[in-house]
C-alpha cells in the first residue's frame, strides 16, 4: 500500500509538469485513500498537489493560503518542505519572487539523499527558475545544472524537460543565444529520443530560439507540432505559443496570417482570462499594423495594449498584497492562540503552571520514560498567615514561594491552594538536594520585608519515580510523604526510605 502510494504522489508531482486535465481527480483520490488508511503524510502531500492546481489555475492565494495551513500543521519533513514549495510557486506566480525564493531554499534543504527523486527535482527545478529570473547580469548556471542532475536521475522526460526549458529559456533572455541553442539542442535530442512530445511551453522555448538562431522554417515546425498536439487544458501555454507562431509569420513577411493568429490568441486570452498574452498580443498588433502603414490602428492597439498591461500589474500586485495580508492574519492569530494557551495554562496569582498543565507535564515525562522525581510542598500553617496579617499578605507570600521555587528549582505548579508541585528531571539524590534547598530557601526568606514578625515554613514530600507509575500512584506517594513531614514537625523534607543510588527505585 505505502509505495503504491508514493509512486502515485511522484507521479502526480511529474504530470503537473506535462498537463492538467484529471490531475485533481487523482490527487483528490490520494487524499481520500490515504486519510482512509490513516497515511497523513500521503494525504497532506495530495493537498499539496491540489494547492498547486490552484496555483497554476490562477487561484494563488487559495492555493498559497490551503500550503501555509499545512505547513504550520505538520511536523513531517517532506510535507514541510514540500508545502514550502509550492508555496514559493504560488508568490512566484504572482510576481513576489524575493519572497518565493525564500521559500524555495528550505524546500531544497530539507530534502535528503533517500527522499523520493521526483519530489527532490521538482524543488531543485523551482529553485533554480527562481534564483534565475529577474536575475541582473546573467544566469547562474549551477542551480540549473544540479536540478538537471536531479531530473535526469528521476528519468522522467516531463521533469528532464521542464528544467532544460526553463535554462534555455533564462539563457534566451539573458542574452546567452550560445547556450540558448545548446540546451535547445539537448531539449529536441531528448524529446527525439525517448517520443516524448515538446508541450506548448517548451515548444515556444524552442521556436523562439531557432527563429533567433536564423531557422524559421525548424520553428515553424516545432510550434505548429505542439499547438496542434496540445491539450486545452494547458491553457497559458498554447496563446504563448500561438504569439510566437505570429511572430514567425511577420518576420517572414505574412503579416495577414500573423494578424490572423494574433486575433486566435486573443480569443483564447479573452475566454481563460490571461490579461498577460493579450496584452503582448495586443503590442504585437499594433506592430504589424504598423507595417502595414496603418498607422491609426497601430496607435489604438499600443494604447489598448498600455491599458491591459497598467490593469495587468495592478492585478498582480493587488493579488501579492491579499496573499501578504491574509498571511499577516494569520501570523496574529497564530501569536494570539499560542497567548491564550499560555495563560489558560497559568495559574492567575503566581504565574506558575496551573494543576492542569503540570498533570500534563507529568504525563509527558512519564511517557518519556525519564528519571523523574515528583515533590509536593505544602505551606506550614498558613491559615495562622491570613488570620494573622490578612488574606492580602497571604497572597503575597504565595507569590514570593512561587519565586524562590522558580529560582531554586527552575520550574514548578500550583497544585492547589498553599500546595505546590515540583517535578524533577534529576537523579534521586540531585532531586533530594533541590527538595532541600528550596525549603531553606522558604525558611530563610526575609519574609520581615513582608510583615513584621512574619515566619514562613514549607513541608515537602519527595518520591522518585518507579517503574509501572502513573501520574496517580507517584503524586499519592508524594503526598503520603509530605503527610509524613507535617507529622514528623513541618519544615522539612520527607523522601522515599534509602533514597540514593541504591535505592529499588533509584535507576528509573
Ligand atoms: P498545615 O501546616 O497543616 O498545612 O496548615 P495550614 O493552615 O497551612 O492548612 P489548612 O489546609 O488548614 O489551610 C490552608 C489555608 O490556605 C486556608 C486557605 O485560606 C489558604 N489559602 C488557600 N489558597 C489561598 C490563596 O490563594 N490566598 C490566600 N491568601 N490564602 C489561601
Ligand atoms: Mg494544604
Ligand atoms: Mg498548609
Amino acid at each position: 500500500m505505502r509505495p503504491e502510494v508514493a509512486a502515485t504522489v511522484e507521479s502526480l508531482i511529474a504530470d503537473i509538469y506535462v498537463r492538467h486535465d484529471g490531475l485533481a481527480g487523482r490527487a483528490a483520490e490520494l487524499v481520500a485513500t490515504a486519510t482512509a488508511a490513516g497515511d497523513r503524510r500521503h494525504a497532506d502531500l495530495g493537498r499539496l498537489i491540489l494547492a498547486e492546481l490552484d496555483n497554476r489555475s490562477g487561484r494563488v492565494d487559495e492555493g498559497v493560503r490551503r500550503a501555509r495551513d499545512i505547513l504550520r500543521s505538520t511536523d513531517d519533513r517532506l510535507v514541510v518542505a514540500h508545502a514550502h514549495a509550492v508555496i514559493a510557486g504560488g508568490l512566484w506566480r504572482v510576481g513576489d519572487n524575493a519572497a518565493a525564493v525564500r521559500h524555495a531554499y528550505p524546500a531544497n534543504r530539507m530534502l535528503e539523499d533517500g527522499d523520493p527523486p521526483a519530489l527532490r527535482a521538482d524543488h531543485a527545478i523551482i529553485l533554480a527558475l527562481q534564483v534565475n529570473d529577474q536575475r541582473i547580469g546573467g544566469v547562474s548556471h549551477a542551480e540549473f545544472r544540479a536540478a538537471q542532475e536531479l531530473a535526469d536521475a528521476t528519468g522522467v522526460p516531463a521533469l528532464i524537460l521542464a528544467n532544460l526549458n526553463n535554462w534555455a529559456w533564462c539563457a534566451y533572455t539573458h542574452g546567452d543565444l550560445d547556450a540558448a541553442a545548446e540546451l535547445v539542442q539537448r531539449m529536441r535530442a531528448h524529446s527525439g529520443s525517448t517520443g516524448e512530445p515538446l508541450n506548448a511551453s517548451c515548444a515556444d522555448t524552442v521556436a523562439r530560439i531557432l527563429l533567433e538562431t536564423g531557422r524559421p522554417r525548424e520553428a515553424t515546425v516545432v510550434i505548429e507540432a505542439a499547438i496542434a498536439g496540445a491539450a486545452p487544458t494547458d491553457s497559458d501555454a498554447i496563446p504563448a505559443a500561438l504569439i510566437t507562431l505570429a511572430d514567425i509569420q511577420r518576420r517572414d513577411g505574412n503579416i495577414g496570417t500573423a494578424m490572423r493568429t494574433l486575433e486566435a490568441c486573443r480569443e483564447i486570452a479573452a475566454r481563460d482570462l490571461l490579461p498577460d498574452v493579450d496584452a503582448l498580443a495586443l503590442r504585437m498588433l499594433a506592430g504589424c499594423h504598423a507595417e502595414l502603414g496603418d498607422f491609426q490602428a497601430a496607435y489604438q492597439d499600443m494604447v489598448d495594449f498600455h491599458e491591459a498591461w497598467t490593469v495587468r500589474r495592478s492585478e498582480q500586485s493587488d493579488v501579492a498584497a491579499r496573499v501578504a495580508h491574509a498571511q499577516f492574519a494569520v501570523d496574529e492569530a497564530h501569536r494570539n492562540t499560542e497567548r491564550f494557551r499560555d495563560l489558560a495554562e497559568r495559574d492567575a496569582l503566581t504565574g506558575l503552571w496551573n494543576r492542569r498543565r503540570s498533570d500534563a507535564e507529568l504525563d509527558t515525562m512519564l511517557g518519556a520514560g525519564r528519571p523523574a522525581a515528583v515533590a509536593l510542598l505544602d505551606l506550614d500553617h498558613f491559615k495562622q498567615v491570613n488570620d494573622t496579617y490578612a488574606h492580602a499578605v497571604g497572597d503575597l507570600v504565595l507569590c514570593r514561594v512561587a519565586e524562590i521555587l522558580q529560582t531554586v528549582a527552575g520550574h514548578a505548579g500550583r497544585h492547589g491552594g498553599e500546595e505546590f508541585i515540583l517535578i524533577l528531571d534529576a537523579d534521586p539524590r540531585t532531586a533530594a538536594q533541590t527538595c532541600e534547598a528550596v525549603r531553606a530557601a522558604v525558611a530563610g526568606h526575609d519574609w520581615q520585608a513582608v510583615a513584621p514578625g512574619l515566619r514562613v515554613t514549607t513541608s515537602i514530600g519527595l518520591t522518585t519515580v518507579r517503574p509501572g507509575d502513573d501520574a496517580r500512584s507517584v503524586v499519592r506517594r508524594a503526598d503520603e510523604h509530605l503527610y509524613a513531614a507535617k507529622h514528623s514537625g513541618r519544615d522539612q523534607v520527607s523522601s522515599d526510605p534509602r533514597t540514593g543510588e541504591d535505592s529499588p527505585g533509584g535507576s528509573r
